[in-house]
């Protein structure tokens, strides 16, 4: 009503002025047709085709404002609830009430007000986008910002940008120490071959998204089949301008419009995200790590050791330990020196990791000493291992200049009963070092795993 009231008050003052105008001229016209002067000025004449100028004039609007308001009002009815209905949803944050289509106005007709109804509908659903896009955005911001775990934010990162984009398939790649390596990946038959492809290495020093194809072979896994994807998109992960990785995503068909455009803005979020799990992930390494050979320091491979230790408590499984004391070290220092030292000692070290399995722990206790926490195994078992790690390391050989060194280890083994009797891990560690004495004592280069008195046999009799 209110927004029409200006045009329809001009409306009615053209029309009836218009009818008026018209009643003033109709006596002169009627004039010219041959009515007699007298009659035609006459004032009850002109009187009656004034008022009848009027009520056309009047009756013209009436028609007009009977049309075209119920439209207008009709407009505007929907205009002002849909509204109501955005600035509720602003701060509730329910959209579902300002949904295009159930929100859109009727544009059936094909005149300036179909016109108006289809601008402001084409409107209505681009702002509805521009919320779903943000919303979609805030969303993964949000819920990566409290993933410190790199792996775990590489898949929940990929996971979500694979559900906005509708990718069947999809890698997160990582440069980290010079080396790309894949963080995550879902989908992809072989996804480390993207990082040796001719298309990700020439793409890897660009900082912008874009389209490539992947390396022959590779494909993308469905529930039946394998197949080649139409359209694979390369999208940088950067934080302050840095580029950290690439998000790889590949579909079946062509990508949506949209999704070229909203990947890096979700970059954003996830190079911020990620910038903090690298820094979480480095320091936590700082703190494990023991710097020379990469394995546990002695502090949080004792952790893992009783962690472990607890672990097998509970279940009452067995567990043993091997402590390893490099034979007659002292002399490779003082020899060739502490740098060769250094090498024969990353090299033990290495030997060890080979040899070891997935849930086995490797730590540095001491100088030249590795204590190896072996998770369910008998000391039958441990003697198995401990022989083949001493083995390896007598045959192995670290080459300093044009010299061989070669060196030799002696290991003291300590294992649980497997009963659920408590024992510390000092318990154990101290039983393998008297085991590891002998072993010195009886001439190096050698594995003990029996010999002295076991602690459980007094416990268990107490
Ligand atoms: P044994 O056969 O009885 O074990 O003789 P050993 O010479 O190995 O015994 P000892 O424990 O006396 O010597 C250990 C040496 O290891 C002494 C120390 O200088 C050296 N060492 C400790 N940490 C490091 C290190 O980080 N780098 C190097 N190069 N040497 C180290
Ligand atoms: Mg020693
Ligand atoms: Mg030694």
């Amino acid at each position: 009503m209110q927004i029409s009231k200006h045009v329809f008050r001009a409306l009615a003052l053209g029309m009836v002025s218009m009818g008026l105008v018209v009643g003033a001229a109709f006596p002169l016209f009627v004039m010219g047709f041959g009515v007699p002067k007298a009659t035609a000025l006459a004032p009850t004449f002109i009187a009656a085709t004034l008022i009848s100028g009027f009520v056309v004039g009047w009756l013209n609007f009436a028609l007009a404002s009977g049309i075209v308001r119920p439209r207008l009002k009709k407009l505007a009815t929907g205009m002002q609830h849909v509204r109501g209905a955005m600035q509720q949803a602003t701060f509730s944050g329910d959209w579902s009430s300002c949904d295009p289509a159930m929100c859109r106005l009727d544009e059936r007709d094909e005149d300036e007000l179909g016109a108006v109804a289809h601008s402001y509908n084409a409107l209505l659903y681009a702002l509805h986008e521009a919320h779903r896009i943000e919303a979609q955005i805030r969303d993964f911001t949000k819920t990566l910002s409290s993933k410190l775990d790199l792996h775990e934010l590489g898949d929940q990162a990929l996971s979500m940008l694979q559900a906005n984009a509708r990718a069947q398939g999809g890698a997160i790649v990582l440069e980290r120490q010079g080396d790309w390596t894949v963080l995550a990946s879902r989908g992809l038959n072989h996804p480390e071959k993207i990082l040796e492809s001719q298309a990700f290495i020439a793409n890897q020093d660009q900082t912008i998204q874009n389209r490539i194809t992947l390396p022959p072979g590779m494909m993308v896994d469905a529930v039946l089949t394998q197949f080649v994807p139409a359209d694979v998109l390369l999208t940088p992960i950067k934080n302050h301008g840095l580029v950290l990785g690439w998000v790889i995503l590949a579909s079946a068909q062509a990508f949506a419009e949209d999704v070229p455009r909203v990947l890096p803005l979700m970059m954003q979020g996830l190079g911020l995200a990620l910038n903090n799990a690298l820094l979480h992930d480095d320091l936590q390494r700082v703190a494990a790590l023991d710097p020379l050979t990469g394995i546990y320091n002695r502090r949080f491979g004792f952790k893992r050791f009783e962690e472990e230790l607890n672990r097998a408590e509970r279940n009452r499984s067995s567990l043993a330990i091997l402590l390893l004391d490099l034979d007659h070290f002292k002399r490779i220092n003082d020899t060739y020196g502490h740098l060769s030292g250094d090498k024969v000692l990353i090299q033990s070290a290495n030997i060890c990791r080979e040899i070891l399995r997935e849930g086995d722990v490797l730590l540095r206790y001491g100088g030249e000493e590795f204590v190896i926490v072996l998770p369910g195994a008998s000391l039958h078992d441990a003697k198995e291992v401990a022989e083949r790690i001493r083995f390896a390391i007598s045959q192995s050989i670290v080459r300093v200049g044009d010299q061989a060194l070669n060196v030799t280890s002696s290991i003291g083994i300590a294992a649980t009963s497997g009963q659920g009797l408590i024992t510390t891990a000092e318990d154990l560690v101290a039983q393998a070092d008297q085991r590891l004495y002998m072993a010195k004592a009886t001439g190096r280069n050698k594995v003990v795993a029996e010999g002295l008195p076991d602690p459980h046999a007094s416990l268990a009799a107490h």
